[in-house]
């Protein structure tokens, strides 16, 4: 087995029916792991699994509504069941809604803290004793620049993506012990349907994001293959409540 090696690793992937969370998918399939996507929309869902299956990967989908802590649970446990092991859980689903502060509602602070930070709480606690019982595992959460900077129509977004990353150290801190990483990749700004939505909202998004990015471009999906299969696989053993920056040199331009 080689440190990047996935073979008989099995992986859940919330949202891992469409965006990033696919390309992640897609990367694992090809390192050799199991692929469970986990989601709510079916046809987003089918549509991925062709796409994996075409390529050669080992897939599946499990229905999951990540604001939901019992159909956290369910998700997790019936995979856990159905392959005889949990390895790899990427805390991925996510959302936004962008308002100024002023306009957001309750109900919309709590809709985008519950999807990004809370729930990748709760999976994580549900994925922990089949991990623990296997030897070990990896969790990947996913931040963003926001979990840096901030916006001012997006205070429940960087919120929760600040949050996670502090979560993340936690959990790596706490679980050190059971061989279990916990790390966070923080992604720039990439080409999905979340940011379809932005770039209609936001005035000027588009050409902002393509000035501050050194690599010239918006990432795409695919992007996040390498990184996804790095934090999964034995050599990254020995990182752990990291937060890695994949954003084209976004963050680091002054
Ligand atoms: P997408 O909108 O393509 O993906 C979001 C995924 O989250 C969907 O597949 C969706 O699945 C899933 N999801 C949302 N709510 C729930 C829920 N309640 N239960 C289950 N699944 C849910 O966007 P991205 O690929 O861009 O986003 C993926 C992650 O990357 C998010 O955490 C996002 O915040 C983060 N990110 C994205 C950036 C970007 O530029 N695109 C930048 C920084 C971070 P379904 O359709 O089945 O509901």
């Amino acid at each position: 087995m080689t440190a990047f090696d996935l073979s008989n690793r099995v992986a859940l992937i919330t949202g891992g029916n469409g965006g990033i969370g696919l390309g992640m998918a897609k990367g694992l399939a090809a390192a050799g792991a199991t692929v469970v996507i986990a989601g709510r929309n079916k046809a987003k869902a089918d549509a991925a699994l062709a796409e994996l299956k075409a390529a050669g990967a080992q897939a599946t989908f499990v229905e999951i509504d990540v604001l939901e802590e019992t159909s956290c649970h369910q998700a997790i446990d019936q995979v856990a069941q159905k392959f005889g092991r949990l390895d790899i859980l990427i805390n991925n689903a996510g959302t936004s809604v962008r308002k100024p502060p002023e306009q957001l509602t309750a109900a919309d602070w709590h809709l985008v803290m519950n999807t990004n930070l809370t729930s990748a709480f709760m999976c994580s606690q549900a994925a922990y004793p089949h991990m623990k019982k296997s030897g070990g595992g990896k969790i990947i959460n996913i931040g963003s620049m926001m979990s840096t900077f901030a916006s001012s129509y997006a205070a429940p977004y960087a919120s929760s993506k600040g949050a996670i990353v502090q979560m993340a150290k936690s959990l790596a801190i706490a679980w050190a012990k059971d061989n279990i990483q916990v790390n966070t990749i923080l992604p720039g700004w990439i080409n999905t349907e979340l940011t379809k939505k932005a770039r209609e909202q936001v005035e000027g998004l588009h050409d902002r994001v393509l000035a501050r990015t050194p690599a010239q471009r918006w990432g795409e999906p695919g992007d996040f293959a390498g990184v996804a299969v790095f934090l999964a696989a034995p050599a990254s053993d020995f990182i752990t409540g990291a937060a890695i920056a994949v954003d084209g040199g976004y963050s680091v331009q002054a």
